[in-house]
């Protein structure tokens, strides 16, 4: 099996973690009912995408 030969030192270490930062999800306005939703994902509130209703609402 394949092993390391060095221990990474906390430079490299730190500059591998460089990237996982955690980033805010973002959110806009429905056009059909202007509840907050996640772009390019359909609308939990009214079951809108694109135009359509995909979902039907069930509540
Ligand atoms: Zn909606």
């Amino acid at each position: 099996m394949a092993v390391p030969k060095r221990k990474t030192s906390p430079s490299k270490r730190n500059m591998r973690r460089s990237h996982h930062a955690l980033v805010a999800e973002s959110f806009q306005e429905c056009p059909n009912c202007g509840e907050l939703k996640q772009p390019h994902i359909l609308c939990g509130h009214c079951g809108h995408y694109n135009g359509r209703e995909i979902l039907p609402v069930s509540a």
